[in-house]
Parts: C-alpha cells; structure tokens; sequence
C-alpha cells in the first residue's frame, strides 16, 4: 500500500511552475483608474482574453484584476488534457444545429492548433504533447457510448477526429488490467497547465496588460461606464470581462446558469522504469467514459496524475473551501488509481488537490453581456473541458469586447446561457442527491455489478430540469433589477 497521501492540498503543477523562477507577483490595486477593458480573472480565459484585445489592438488600455495569483482557479490545477468538442458532436448537433455545430467543432479544433501555435510564438514552455485523447470503456455498460458522436462525425466528414480502439490496444497503452475498449480524441493533446497559466500571463504583460494580483472585485457597478470595485481602490472601463471561472456563479445574474463543483486530482512520485511499455507515458490523455469521469496522464518527468470529477458542489453559488482541499475524495481516488493500475499500489502519492468546475446545463460553454449599455461581458460553463476550448472564448470575448462584429463576435456561443438550473435549496439538494446516486452506482459498475444506472438516469431528468432560456426572461430580469447599480459580487 502506498503512504499517507499529503494533506497540505499544494498542487503539483503550480509548484513545478513557480520552482526557479524568479518572478514577482504584480501588486495589488491601489487608488482609482480608468481603462478601456478591464478584465475579471486570471485564468486561461482572462488571459487569452487580454491576449486578444491586445494583439488585435496594441493601444487599447487593458487591465487585468485577480483575485490571487495568475493561474490559482482551474487553470492552474486541471488535469492537463487538451481535447475539442468532437467527442460531443451528436448533442451539439441537437442543440446548435447542423452548421453551427460543425462550425463551433472546428473552432474547439482550431484553439488547440492556437495554443500550439502561440506557445511556440511566445516560448512558453507548457510541455505539450499531442498523443491524442483516449476515453476507455471500464465496465460493461460504459462500452460503445461513444457510437452516437463518432457516427455524427463520420457522416459529417470529420471521422478522423474521433476512433475507435479495440481492448487489446488501450490495455497494452496502460499496463491496466481495466480497459475493455475506447475512443480516441485524434487532435487531443496534454499540456503542464500551470506553465501554460503562467506563460499567458507572461505573454499578456509583455502585450501591455496591466495586471493586478492579490486584487478581488468586491463590487461591480453596472451603470454607464461600469466600475469594479476591490479593496484598495476601483476600475472604470468603458467594457467590463468577468472571466471568474467557478466563482462567477457568485454573480447575482449567473447564479443559475452554472454549479460550481468540485474535481480532485493526485499525483504520484516520478515512477521511472515502471512506466516501460506503457505507451500512454509519452502523454497520452487518458481517462474512462464514467459521469463522475476519471482522467490522467504521465507528466514528462514520469508521474502519473490521476483526477476524478463530479466532487463537491457549490451551494448557492459559492465556492466552499471544500472546492479547493477535499482530503476524502483524495483518499478515494487513490483507491480508484489502485483499482485502474494494481501494480503501482505502493507508489507514493506526493501531492493531492481540488478545484472548481464550472457546470453548466449546456453541452458547451456560453458567453453574454449585461449592464445597463451590455458593456459588462462575460463566459462561463465550461463543464471541465476549458483548457483548449478557453483560447477560442477568448477569441470571442475580445472581439466582443472591442466591438469587432465578425463571425466569431457572433458566435453560437453568445446570448448568454441557454438553460436554467433549479433555484435553491433545490439545486443544491438536487445535485447533492444525483451525486450520491451516480457515484453509488458507478461504484457498483466498478465492482463488477451490472447496475445500468436507469434510477441514476430518472433522478438527473427529475432534478435536472432547467428552464430554456426563452422562458427565462421574467426572472433574468428579476434577477438584474436586484443587481442594479453597485451590487457584491
Ligand atoms: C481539477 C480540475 C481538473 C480539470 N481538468 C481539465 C482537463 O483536463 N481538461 C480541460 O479541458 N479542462 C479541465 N478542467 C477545466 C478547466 O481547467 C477550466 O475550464 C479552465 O481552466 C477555465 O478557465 P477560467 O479562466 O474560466 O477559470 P479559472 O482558471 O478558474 O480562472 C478564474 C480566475 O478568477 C479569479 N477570481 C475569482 N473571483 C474573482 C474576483 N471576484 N475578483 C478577481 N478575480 C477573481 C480566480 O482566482 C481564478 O484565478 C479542470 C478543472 C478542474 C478544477
């Protein structure tokens, strides 16, 4: 058996970035200043945001706010895996339409192709590897729930997105006894998130933005212009980007559009030579086709890190510390790594650690305007898919932001989330029960018990229901009457 797991919640990628370099941390606002973009967030989507606005518009005055450091929400602790939406092709299909799915398909293609190229550009070192993103079957019910995506592909077109693997493959890929068979995301890659965090925040300063750490937006008031407001002093902009990731359920107009929710990841010790005909090791993303879905890949310096979703959640749209540091779900995912790799049972785990995931009704990602002129603009729901999808939201939000009016400006994606969770308690308890259904049930499936998970199924359509978003409009606009003018965020 391996050791204690470490309790101090430090997350492996972050420190990895941050060992070495000599790099300040920018101070924190102080005073009262104007700017023509202030932007909410230091993550991937504030940065490419930044990033974009910049590029496009050298002289447009651009300020960042964050709350810690660049990189301390999911950004800098995900699982490191890079994919696009052709894996969900089917749903999007259904819920976009036919060439607007196609077209959204690409653009998740072309943001990997993004990240590669302006990694290369600017030389940030985020270790990427493009091996592809393999989704195994581990049970009997989770064999062939990839059909339906890779039948819309093929007839679309794009059947060399998306392939099967047979058993024999994925196992020999491993060295796990588990995999029954699975799905490879072809243009699917795996990257250090935390260096590509930093590196964005490198590539934004150099672009001009002024970036403020240490700083929360405690207020936001949406007149004309609209002002954030922090501890030390206040931003006036002509535009406004709230790119808080989890922490933008908080917002009195999104509060429920999206779940916060925990995933918790861990790492082992560099495992040198008992990685040897584990092809996966060169850095494949790979993970099983679970809800509460685990995923992993082998860093360049031979750990395996081994993350589970489907943690925690939000109550009300606040991020409890349990999102950050949920030491039982450590526990229980080493459990699972023993399960998926018995042979490595005795390997050390070195760091464990949670972040919040942004869930949303919608299979994709949103992005929508508010405030008296829709100058204060905003994306969310990324569902734990962001690291790819964020550079092409803030492809979006940029030309948003600087009122370019092209076919990214108006994007699927905009007009605000497409579907409404259930107020609280409900959503809550609702959640609260789901969770505790899937996990009784796939933790059955695991154990070999042929559950097909149909209560599972009925308690998610019950508890799920969402309002579409054009029955919506009476209680948005309740919700922004009580927002109006300077309002906590
Ligand atoms: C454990 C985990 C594993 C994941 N694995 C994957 C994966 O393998 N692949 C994948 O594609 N996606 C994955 N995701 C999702 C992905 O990481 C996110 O979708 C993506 O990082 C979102 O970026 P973001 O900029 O929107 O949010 P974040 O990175 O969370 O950035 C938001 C920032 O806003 C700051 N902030 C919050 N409130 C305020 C405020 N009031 N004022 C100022 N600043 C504020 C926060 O400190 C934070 O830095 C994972 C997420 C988690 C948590």
């Amino acid at each position: 058996m391996s050791k204690a797991i470490p309790t101090n919640g430090t997350v492996y990628w972050l420190d990895e970035a941050m060992a070495g370099i000599d790099e300040q941390a920018c101070p924190p606002l102080a005073g009262h200043i104007n700017a023509d973009v202030c932007i909410v967030g230091g993550g991937y989507l504030g940065l490419w945001t930044a990033i974009e606005i910049l590029e496009r518009s050298p002289d447009t005055s651009v300020v960042l706010l964050e709350a810690e450091g660049c990189g301390f929400g999911a950004s800098g602790r995900n699982g490191g895996w890079m994919t696009g939406w052709h894996d969900g092709l089917d749903a999007i299909i259904a819920e976009y339409g036919l060439d607007d799915a196609l077209w959204l398909a690409e653009r998740s293609a072309w943001a990997i192709d993004r990240v590669a190229d302006f990694s290369k550009e600017y030389g940030i070192d985020c270790r990427l590897r493009r091996y592809g993103a393999t989704k195994v079957a581990v049970t009997p019910v989770q064999v062939g729930k990839w059909k339906s995506a890779m039948q819309a592909c093929r007839d679309h077109g794009r059947g060399d997105f998306y392939n099967e693997v047979g058993a024999e493959d994925v196992r020999r890929r491993t060295g796990s006894p588990l995999p029954l068979q699975g799905a490879v995301q072809t243009d699917g890659a795996t990257i250090q998130p935390a260096m590509l965090a930093r590196g964005l925040r490198r590539a934004a300063l150099q672009l001009g933005a002024q970036i403020f750490e240490g700083t929360p937006m405690i207020g936001l008031d949406r007149g004309t212009p609209p002002q954030v407001q922090t501890m030390g002093g206040a931003v006036t902009a002509n535009q406004v980007v709230l790119a808080t990731g989890a922490w933008i359920a908080g917002l009195p107009e999104l509060r429920r559009a999206v779940v916060p929710v925990g995933s918790s990841i861990v790492a082992t010790e560099p495992l040198g030579d008992r990685l040897l005909g584990r092809e996966f090791a060169r850095g494949d993303a790979f993970g099983d086709q679970r809800l509460s879905v685990h995923y992993m890949q082998v860093t360049t310096d031979g750990r395996l890190i081994f993350g589970r979703g489907g943690g925690k959640i939000g109550r009300a749209g606040r991020i409890h510390p349990s999102l950050l540091h949920d030491a039982p779900a450590w526990s229980s995912i080493v459990e699972d790594l023993h399960r998926w790799f018995p042979d490595l049972a005795d390997a050390r785990i070195t760091h464990a650690w949670t972040g919040p995931v942004d869930r949303a009704q919608s299979p994709l990602p949103f992005v929508g305007s508010f405030g008296d002129n829709g100058n204060i603009h905003y994306a969310g729901g990324f569902s734990g898919n962001g690291v790819g999808p964020a550079a092409y939201l803030g492809r979006v939000l940029g030309k948003v932001a600087l009122g370019v009016d092209d076919e990214d400006a108006r994007s699927p994606l905009t007009g605000g989330p497409r579907a409404y969770l259930p107020p609280e308690p409900f959503r809550y308890f609702g959640g609260t029960l789901v969770r505790a259904s899937v996990e009784y049930v796939e933790e059955m499936q695991d154990n070999g018990h042929l559950l097909n998970g149909r209560i599972n199924k009925t308690l998610r359509k019950l508890i799920g229901i969402t309002t579409p978003r054009h029955l919506e409009p009476r209680l948005r606009k309740a919700t922004s009457d009580k927002a109006k003018g300077t309002a906590r965020v």
